[in-house]
């Protein structure tokens, strides 16, 4: 008999159409290909020619074909009907909803500007949405840099000029050591395996320093498993190390740092503490040609790391004796830190051995003639092949700050930026803070603000305060409690605009921000504040308006919701203005547009903005004769000037021809379309290291607009703004601190890296709670917006709390069984699991996979909402009472940043509840529970 085999289609046409755009499903912006087949999308791959991705598509990217179609899209625009938290909306037109914003908004901009609160959560239009606030005129405007990595971002250019991530890349092609500390596998995700996959195969060494082994630390030769928030003092022990052996870089010290530049170095002074300069304003040095102090740029000057100077009485000191002073300490010692760290000393010391061997024995030189700044022409470019990589682990602390200079300056004393197989920049940076605005705060009714909100402090005249000295944020960034915050403080502007402190608003505008859920430390006490009334049945925030593209928890706690595209279904500008996509060698940004068209009666947020700020009049979405200036989004993309011939996007301006600078170009948009959605221009030979002292980079990042004229400048090891904050403190001055800040900003705003126990462990019994708590995020998720996603629910669909082998011991516990967590504020009872590679004082679980039942069109029944649960519940935006009259802010003292990292937690067996505690009611959602199995074709 014959075996009858079927005939199979094994290479059956994926698609009818290609369209190249760019990857929304996280914050990487890999470039990808959408298959189409009759209009819908049948297939989602990387796209080969991408400057982000080269064609690699991680889990997420290709579940985006789940988020395009999931059932908790948003489908009109509503109105809320019934109370906050009811669920209850009715459908109104885009003409109702954007007139009823309007009716809120224009009272407020004609007289209380500041009474809107106008903030942004993970989008990447921060430039446009910063643009559309200021033009409004409320100072309260920032994105989620304050609760995410604004010490990370912050740290980095106050000391280098750029930072990890968007700002800056390890050189994979040459790098032989590569250590990554605290890195969550969600961020920059695609571009770190391929990076960790060319070293590997390459042979170069990956350590990873992290409490949880999980992801990239996984596949490290060596994991370090540190005790949360110690990582800036093991930092500094191999500074120590480092310095006590002799293993610096003195040459790029003394040519690219200011550690030759002189420090008034007299207590008595007026100046105790400030770098001596020049008339100009430039930082002097000691030129060991001639003795004298000079200017640091001058041509021809060989700064002198050693020489002190004396001048009117007063002795100035070099940086470096400063910092030899400070880090030769024996209290920096390996014996010293190692039981605080959790690190045997002698691993310290094997590391700190290790490092120097591969940057100073294993050196390279690369067969590329430059010339720096002072007109020195260098023949070969010299590079230590040590990078360093570092993300929210280490940020998110009440420390993180000093930290993350102390990885820095860790890096500068090896002479391992900007050189070949070190850390390098990606355009437009470097870019040193001075380039940078100072934030503007200055409300005049019915006028735009006086200039951008967020930048970069230089001392304490650059705070945002009114005359009388209050804040005049919303969420007091800029002010004495956090003076360098600059990205704002989203997780304090619902508690303070609840609180009436430092002043009541009116209307809270957010955009993809969950507040009431995951994105909010004291979850439940974020809901009470936005539910709650006063004496006359008023909601305390009287009016909140929300865009999202899904029914998350936070829509129904909106009056107003203004339903979003998916990103498949818009315009996006990913922009060397905002946060762009540049690699190391290139500049390069790139679009999104609507691949396909939506199905419902959404529109994209900016293009929202456009008409609504045409509605307000504001002068920047205006004509001259009152109409509307941008019909939508890609409008504005291509025809918004920021300066003259510098728009939204660098390719294909003027004729199509200009890069960078140019006229606009009618047809741009079209051009990146034909191109794969993005644009690239190369960083010539001979630009591509060195590029803060490299004059051939700074002429070619002058003739693409990132800077006006060439920008060379020093690392800052010492960083002069945080000592003027300190002389204040002192009192010298005409600003000054409030009493209760002063000794916290003398301990804390130390110009040179220092360490110091994150602060919960000050306000909380550390016996009682001996354990720390995290989450991480994983590299199939990406904060709430996967858990929705029908594919990636089947990697996480809930978290168990993992315990390392030492607790489940001592707890009697095995996988499944459930236990309670406390901290200080609440308690949550979950199901735990076993994990072995993980510090033994640490329990940790998955970031934002809990979901509140009702919300994300998802079934209560879903594991999300009875397995799945929240730290945020154990976390408070305050810190507990300590008996100084004082509630201080759960935050980093210096930029604000929230210490998610610091919780504190102990933990007991319980028996099985059978869901999560706590629990919450279900909400009512305008979309309703999705179908149990989600089918379609997309063709025949
Ligand atoms: S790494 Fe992020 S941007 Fe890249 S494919 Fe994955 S989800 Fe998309």
């Amino acid at each position: 008999m014959t075996i009858q085999q079927p005939t199979l289609n094994t290479s059956p046409e994926v698609s009818d159409e290609v369209r190249q755009t760019t990857c929304y499903m996280c914050a990487c912006r890999c470039g990808i290909n959408v298959h189409l087949k009759q209009g819908k999308v049948a297939y989602i791959e990387g796209n080969r020619d991408h400057p982000v991705n080269k064609g690699v598509l991680c889990a997420k990217g290709s579940a985006g074909i789940m988020q395009v179609n999931a059932p908790s899209r948003l489908q009109a625009p509503l109105k809320r009907t019934g109370p906050r938290g009811s669920g209850q909306f009715e459908e109104i037109s885009w003409d109702e909803a954007l007139s009823l914003a309007t009716k809120w908004l224009q009272p407020i901009r004609d007289k209380t500007p500041e009474k809107l609160a106008f903030f942004t959560g993970r989008d990447q239009s921060q430039s446009f949405t910063s643009f559309w606030a200021q033009n409004f005129g409320t100072p309260n405007y920032a994105a989620h840099g304050g609760f995410c990595s604004v010490n990370m971002a912050a740290a980095g250019i106050y000391t280098m000029g750029g930072a990890f991530w968007e700002f800056g890349q390890p050189d994979w092609d040459h790098t032989k050591l590569f250590m990554l500390f605290g890195v969550a596998e969600d961020h920059d995700s695609n571009p770190i395996k391929m990076g960790l996959g060319k070293i590997k195969a390459r042979g170069a060494k990956v350590i990873g320093v992290n409490p949880i082994r999980t992801g990239y630390n996984a596949i490290a030769d060596d994991w370090i498993g540190i005790t949360p928030g110690t990582d800036g003092l093991f930092i500094l022990a191999l500074v120590h190390e480092l310095m006590r052996t002799g293993k610096m870089d003195l040459d790029y010290l003394a040519r690219y740092t200011n550690a030759p530049v002189l420090v008034n170095a007299d207590p008595l002074s007026p100046n105790h503490g400030l770098l001596m300069r020049a008339e100009n304003g430039k930082q002097l040095v000691i030129d060991c040609n001639t003795g004298k102090p000079t200017a640091f740029d001058q041509p021809g000057v060989r700064p002198d790391l050693s020489a002190a100077y004396r001048h009117g009485g007063t002795t100035h000191r070099p940086v470096f004796h400063l910092m030899a002073e400070r880090y030769m300490d024996p209290s920096y010692s390996a014996d010293a830190v190692t039981e605080r760290v959790g690190i045997p000393a002698d691993k310290i010391r094997r590391i700190a051995a290790e490092i120097a061997r591969v940057a100073f024995d294993e050196a390279i030189e690369l067969d590329q003639e430059w010339t720096d700044f002072r007109g020195e022409t260098h023949a070969k470019m010299v590079g230590r092949p040590v990078s360093f990589h570092a993300m929210r682990g280490i940020s998110a602390h009440s420390n993180g700050f000093q930290t993350c200079r102390a990885l820095h300056v860790l890096q500068i004393i090896l002479g391992t930026v900007e050189v070949p197989g070190g850390f390098r920049f990606k355009p437009p940076y470097p870019k040193p803070p001075e380039v940078h605005p100072k934030p503007h705060c200055k409300v005049t009714p019915g006028k735009p603000l006086d200039g951008p909100h967020l930048g970069f402090v230089h001392g304490p005249d650059d705070l945002a305060l009114k005359d009388d000295g209050s804040p005049a944020r919303i969420d007091k960034a800029f002010t004495w409690e956090n003076p360098m915050s600059a990205h704002g403080l989203m997780h304090m502007v619902i508690s303070n605009a609840h609180a009436g402190d430092p002043y009541k608003i009116d209307t809270l505008f957010m955009y993809m921000a969950n507040m009431s859920w995951n994105s909010s430390m004291n979850t439940s006490g974020v809901i009470d504040m936005l539910t709650d009334t006063d004496d006359n049945g008023d909601y305390v925030i009287p009016n909140i308006i929300y865009s999202d593209a899904y029914s998350s928890e936070m829509v129904a706690y909106a009056d107003l919701i203004l339903p979003d595209t998916t990103y498949l279904e818009r315009h996006d500008c990913i922009s060397l203005l905002d946060r762009p996509i540049c690699e190391a060698d290139a500049a390069a940004d790139a679009i999104r547009w609507p691949v396909i068209e939506p199905d419902r009666n959404v529109r994209g947020f900016q293009s929202v903005l456009c008409e609504l700020g045409a509605r307000l009049k504001l002068p920047g979405f205006t004509n001259e004769d009152g109409s509307q200036k941008y019909a939508d989004y890609a409008d504005y993309i291509v025809n918004h000037i920021r300066k003259p011939g510098i728009g939204p996007l660098a390719g294909f301006r003027g004729d199509g021809t200009d890069t960078g600078r140019g006229e606009v170009n009618p047809d741009q948009l079209d051009r990146y379309i034909k191109n794969g959605g993005f644009f690239v221009e190369h960083v010539p030979d001979g630009a591509n290291y060195y590029k803060p002292w490299n004059n051939k980079y700074q002429d070619w990042a002058v003739k693409m607009g990132l800077y006006d004229s060439p920008q060379p400048y020093l690392f800052q090891l010492y960083v002069e703004p945080m000592r003027r904050f300190q002389l204040a403190a002192e009192g010298h001055g005409e600003r000054q601190p409030p009493d209760h800040l002063r000794e916290r900003i003398k301990a804390t705003l130390d110009p040179l890296p220092i360490w110091y126990p994150p602060f919960e462990d000050s306000h909380v019994d550390p016996e009682e709670y001996p354990v720390h708590a995290l989450t991480q995020r994983p590299m199939a998720m990406y904060h709430s917006w996967g858990g929705q996603n029908a594919w990636l629910r089947q990697i996480h669909g809930h978290n168990p709390l993992y315990l390392p082998t030492k607790l489940m011991a001592l707890h009697n516990l095995k996988d499944g069984d459930w236990a309670t967590v406390k901290s200080v504020h609440g308690a949550i009872t979950v199901p735990v699991a076993h994990m072995a590679a993980l510090n033994e004082n640490t329990v940790w679980t998955w970031n934002a996979i809990g979901k509140r039942k009702g919300a994300w069109a998802l079934g209560e029944e879903g594991s999300e909402a009875t397995k799945g649960f929240l730290l945020n519940h154990l976390i408070h935006e305050l810190l507990p009472p300590k008996g100084d009259g004082l509630r201080w802010a759960n935050s980093d003292p210096i930029t604000g940043q929230a210490a998610w990292f610091d919780l504190r937690v102990k933990i007991a067996k319980a028996t099985s509840p059978n869901e999560s505690q706590p629990t919450f009611d279900a909400l009512k959602s305008p979309v309703g529970v999705g179908p149990a199995e989600l089918t379609w074709k997309v063709s025949q």
